[in-house]
């Protein structure tokens, strides 16, 4: 058995109720495999005793006697605080709101403490403490983890939802382990495992959730890094190499820069547009359409910056499939911008006798069933919408080419469900989102990319200035004239409504006084995410036609809204904004011909902190430069949209943190995949059938 082929419901591990049962599906866990892989988030020390004096190196483990009770006034109420000492040093546990805890710690006796300490009034404190009476030493000796003491080991601290607590995790885990875990079979090959002193499977999951030893803990991370990485780049090497065996048969070998060609149909529309395309876009196209001609399906990421154009390349690239036949389907992640393509896709496709749908959660039953039956009936060309395009009641005709824009807002199994849609339809997948160089050589390992570097011409780079809150009325003004000469404003807040707690601006306010004290002569309109759909297109229709001129927004109008009259956009609160979100944010104006301009309006009170990364915006414009600059600050953890969804879900290892290891398991996987293609080798068997059985990622990237 290998691990993912865990699949018996959680009710056959012993000691589980129906709560817990319940808890664990709210949290996604559906069965054993997934219990087991729901590895800790972090690990306590509690296996060595750490005398007092020592109180400094973070939260510690002790041993102690307790010497005496005492009370005292602390707000109003009768506190408790406990002295106690061991062989090194004295110190005072301040009970607050537990003064229960005199029948517990009772004058004399010896405890085992865990707790973070600090001295304060001339005394070591804790207020914050877990404790239990000392065992004796034969206790110790056999204590089953997950089952009895909380101390003398490591602990594991799980992730948590809703009705889960530690105790139920580690209990239920360690049964999983007993119950199922010994005869895993092991997914890396031996050879590695040696090579490396790497864990089996089942030493690496009993370690890496109840670890005798730091050293223990290590090696089981070690095992479990390694083998995603592993898999992720044999399922990279594999993809490519049916890719180079597809072109092989077919005789051809991959030309890059292509001449820009347009097919007829491609052409009309040149025809019909005011402007040319960017030298960035031509290329984009040229790629397109070469990788059309292949017999092979397309993966191709087109990188872009806001702004750059990629919508009218993905038409184009529709009209190439359309031309031959197919059908295209256009995704996008919220429904304000999937409407946005549509009424594109209306007024640019239509005229050439393209036949346009739009599709979302929100269209109508009556309406949705026609559309469902055009869509099925090839009566429809291209189809654009949010993921109700992949919804089980939708059927294609001949879906051969999937857009997906702000593609990693999207998540690994989305994609795959509308890819499912079709058989082997192209990809293109759009973002503005720059991944680094490293991560996309693993994610997008076989995937070819198209970056459109330039703008169109004619724009001017957006004007960023920072305004300290107290300067607010001078920013004001300034839209006030931009508004005068026939201009439109954002102005974007962190909250939607007021919050009690904090003292932060929120949309709602803001648009009433934005509306009758600040731009009374024009027309203000409020845009967030609890208004209705139909609300949000009126607005937003509004808005394009310019007949709203103020559009006060949270975050909805971070990705993707075009209107070129907006010049400018206004961001209060700038420091509560993420740098990419700022980044799309300013990217909403500039789009027209006019000069345009982005405020960044900051609380009187900034941090340092705050201060370096708002001047990171003032100093670049480039979206990549934002990304490393983040990168940067933020540390590799927390890329912008990269843990969230799209990129790369897995469980232990983080291809950025884990670079060196991401660089030997592509060599080790690469080097496997050219000696041995099949797989059929005795010491590579075991990759071979866990692809077989139990594949690792369903499938990650595409
Ligand atoms: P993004 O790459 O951010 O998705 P869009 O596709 O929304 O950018 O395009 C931004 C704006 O630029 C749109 O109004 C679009 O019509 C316009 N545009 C696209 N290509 C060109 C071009 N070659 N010249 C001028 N304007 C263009
Ligand atoms: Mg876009």
């Amino acid at each position: 058995m290998f691990l993912r082929e865990l699949t018996m419901s959680i009710d056959h591990i012993k000691g589980a109720g129906p709560a817990s049962i319940q808890a664990l599906a709210n949290a996604g866990i559906l069965n054993v495999a997934g219990l087991i892989s729901r590895y800790p988030r972090d690990w306590e020390d509690r296996s060595k005793i750490v005398p007092l004096k020592d109180f400094r190196t973070g939260a510690v483990c002790t041993l102690v006697r307790v010497l005496a009770h005492d009370w005292f006034i602390a707000g109003g109420s009768k506190t408790l605080k406990i002295f106690v000492e061991d062989e090194t040093a004295r110190a005072v546990l301040v009970c607050f709101n537990r003064s229960f805890m005199d029948k517990q710690l009772l004058v004399g006796n010896y405890y085992r403490l865990w707790g973070v300490f600090h001295y304060r009034f001339g005394e070591i404190q804790c207020t914050n403490f877990e404790t239990e009476a000392a065992p004796k030493r034969s206790e110790t000796e056999d204590a089953v983890p997950g089952k009895q003491s909380a101390f003398g080991r490591i602990l594991p601290i799980y992730p948590l939802n809703t009705g889960l607590s530690q105790g139920m995790l580690r209990k239920l885990i360690h049964q999983a382990l007993t119950q199922y875990g010994g005869p895993l079979e092991n997914e890396l090959p031996e050879h590695i495992r040696n090579r490396d002193g790497l864990f089996s499977k089942a030493d690496a999951l009993g370690a890496i959730h109840f670890p005798e030893s730091l050293e223990e803990l290590e090696t089981a991370k070690q095992t479990l890094i390694y083998e995603e990485l592993f898999y992720l780049e044999i399922l990279v090497g594999r993809r490519g190499m049916e890719r180079r065996n597809a072109l092989a048969r077919f005789g051809k070998d991959r030309t890059e820069g292509t001449v820009f060609r347009p097919s007829p149909l491609q052409q009309r529309l040149l025809d019909r547009l005011p402007f040319s395309l960017t030298a960035g876009q031509q290329e984009a196209v040229a790629d397109i359409n070469r990788d059309m001609d292949y017999p092979y399906p397309m993966a191709r990421l087109l990188q872009g910056d806001v702004g750059s154009g990629k919508t009218l390349v993905s038409f184009l690239g529709a009209l190439r499939i359309v031309e031959q036949g197919g059908q295209a389907a256009v995704m996008a992640p919220t429904e304000l911008l999937a409407r946005q393509h549509a009424e594109n896709a209306a007024r640019l496709l239509e005229p050439l006798g393209i036949r346009p749908a739009f599709l979302t959660g929100n269209v109508r039953s009556s309406g949705r069933a026609a559309l469902l039956k055009s869509l099925a009936a090839g009566e429809i060309d291209v189809v654009i919408g949010t993921h109700a395009l992949f919804s089980r009641d939708v059927v294609y005709n001949n879906l051969r080419l999937v857009v997906i824009d702000e593609q990693h807002r999207f998540g690994v199994v989305q994609r795959q469900a509308i890819l499912a849609k079709g058989e082997h339809p192209h990809l293109l997948m759009m973002s503005a989102t720059p991944i680094p160089r490293t991560l996309a050589l693993t994610v997008f390992g076989d995937m070819e990319v198209s970056v459109i570097r330039d703008l169109p011409q004619g724009r001017k780079p957006v004007r960023t200035h920072l305004a300290r809150e107290s300067n607010e009325t001078k920013v004001y003004d300034f839209v006030f004239n931009e508004l005068s000469s026939g201009r439109q404003a954002y102005f974007v807040y962190p909250l939607i409504e007021a919050d009690t707690n904090r003292s932060l601006k929120d949309a709602e306010t803001m648009a009433g006084r934005l509306a009758g004290e600040v731009f009374p002569q024009f027309t203000v309109a409020l845009i967030h995410s609890k208004l209705d759909e139909e609300e949000k297109r009126k607005i937003m229709e509004y808005f394009r036609k310019g007949e709203i001129q103020v559009l006060v927004a949270t975050s909805v109008v971070e990705v993707g809204v075009d209107v070129p009259n907006a010049t400018c956009m206004v961001i209060e609160h700038a420091e509560r904004f993420g740098l990419a979100a700022l980044h799309q944010l300013r990217g909403r104006v500039g789009r027209g011909d006019q000069q345009s301009y982005c405020f960044l309006v900051y609380s009187d009170a900034l941090t340092e902190d705050g201060k370096t990364r708002l001047k990171v915006m003032l100093e670049n414009a480039d979206g990549f430069v934002i990304a490393e600059e983040d990168l940067k600050l933020r540390g590799p953890g927390h890329m912008t949209g990269i843990e969230q969804s799209g990129y790369l879900i897995l469980g232990m290892a983080d291809p950025v943190r884990d670079a060196s290891r991401l660089e030997q398991a592509r060599i080790d996987a690469f080097s496997m995949l050219e000696k041995d293609p099949s797989l059929s080798t005795p010491e590579y068997q075991c990759v071979a059938q866990v692809l077989n059985r139990a594949p690792p990622f369903g499938t990650v990237g595409l």
